[in-house]
């Protein structure tokens, strides 16, 4: 539902399209520079929007683009040709089809996945490009990788299928570097166990966000996948990412739309969870889990209005929230109402807005709602 435009916005999330093409630039400039840069922007692009985010991502020099779906996939192959996109889930059988129709790339992990887009192929007198998929011990998609040399083989047979590429997935690059260094083991142990594969061929990519923290130049990498940190977010706090130096390109904002005092010993919000200790002024905003404010963070999180935070009192409902600006002076029906973002020098992270309700920055932007315009910034203010 778009906002009627003359209207004032309630509650938004602003999207620093500069910022996000600052930060694709950075992090190529971290690679070396044969590393081809798959962005990731699956889930409408993180929440960020998927049509805008891909338009500046193509400008800025993506080589390639990731996705979950063929819904995904078509929306970027209308936008423009000539960017290889691959889909990273399983497809269902009825989606097969739309591999060709759209020039999208599947992701394979399975003789079954080999036969269907092998027929597909043959039935279109045309070739159906793939990248085998090798699971090192995330245990979800991929071929294990001990069997991997078996679905190569397979794959070689199929006179309709072109490999142009081979991956896997870290499960713990975030916090297991062992663990992520013995996938790399077993990935480049897959590969070798594939007979007659020649990498220096073909797209050989591991490495998400949090993977470059261990990246090394070695062969026969020569793509990564990023999805978090083009936006401007680390994988985790402590992490050597920072030294890319990304900005966040997401910020959540909202309104005070009530201002009132409130005498001490009043149980606030629904079934009362709060009581005030004090004499209070509360200020009530424009937004609750109706637009992505988890319930989670009732009685936990902070909201920056004036450049100070303000607590979270009781609890977070579908329209409103209630916040204690007792100490705030001049609060005032409409004023800014920060979520995640600067105000003057306050700011508050998406990772610490996560944490408030037990999340992590990709889920939160993944709950950003409908409701919620998404209003684009470029590098003029425009
Ligand atoms: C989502 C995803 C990525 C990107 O991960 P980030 O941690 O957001 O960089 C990379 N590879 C695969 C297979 C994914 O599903």
């Amino acid at each position: 539902m778009q906002p009627v435009p003359s209207l004032p916005l309630r509650c938004w999330a602003e999207i620093d399209l500069a910022a996000l093409e600052r930060n694709l630039r950075l992090i190529r400039a971290s690679l070396p520079p044969h590393i081809k840069y798959v962005a990731v922007v699956k889930a409408d692009a993180y929440g960020h929007g998927l049509h805008q985010t891909v338009a500046r991502l193509m400008h800025a020099g993506a080589d390639l683009f990731a996705v979950a779906n063929v819904t995904e996939a078509a929306a970027i192959r209308e936008l423009g040709p000539g960017w290889p996109v691959l889909i990273l889930s399983p497809l269902l059988p009825e989606e097969d089809k739309y591999l060709l129709e759209y020039d999208i790339t599947a992701a394979v992990s399975s003789e079954e996945e080999v036969e269907r887009f092998e027929a597909v192929g043959k039935e279109a007198g045309r070739v159906v490009p793939v990248h085998l998929k090798i699971d090192t011990g995330m245990g979800r998609l991929g071929v294990w990788h001990e069997y991997a040399g078996r679905l190569y083989e397979r794959l070689r047979q199929a006179e309709h299928i072109r490999i142009d590429g081979a991956f896997t997935h870290f499960s713990s690059a975030d916090d297991d570097p062992a663990f992520t260094d013995e996938q790399r083991r077993r990935f480049l142990a897959a590969l070798r166990s594939c007979a007659g594969l020649d990498p220096s061929r073909l797209l050989i990519h591991a490495d998400n966000s949090a993977g470059l923290e261990t990246a090394h130049d070695g062969q026969p990498f020569n793509a990564v996948r990023v999805g978090l940190l083009q936006f401007g977010i680390l994988p985790h706090p402590n992490s050597m990412l920072a030294r890319v130096h990304t900005e966040p390109v997401f910020s959540f904002h909202t309104r005070v739309g009530l201002v009132k005092r409130l005498p001490a010993g009043t149980d606030i919000s629904y079934n009362r969870t709060r009581t005030l200790k004090r004499d209070s002024v509360v200020a009530v905003i424009c937004a609750g889990y109706g637009d992505g404010i988890a319930r989670a963070c009732s009685d936990r999180a902070q909201i920056l209005v004036r450049g100070t935070r303000c607590a979270v009192l009781g609890r977070v409902t579908m329209d409103q929230t209630i916040i204690d600006v007792t100490d705030v002076p001049g609060v005032r029906c409409g004023d800014q109402a920060t979520l995640v973002g600067r105000q003057d020098s306050g700011q508050i992270s998406i990772a610490e807005f996560s944490a408030w309700s037990d999340s992590i920055p990709w889920e939160t932007l993944c709950s950003v709602t409908k409701r919620v315009p998404r209003v684009y910034r470029t590098s003029l203010g425009l």
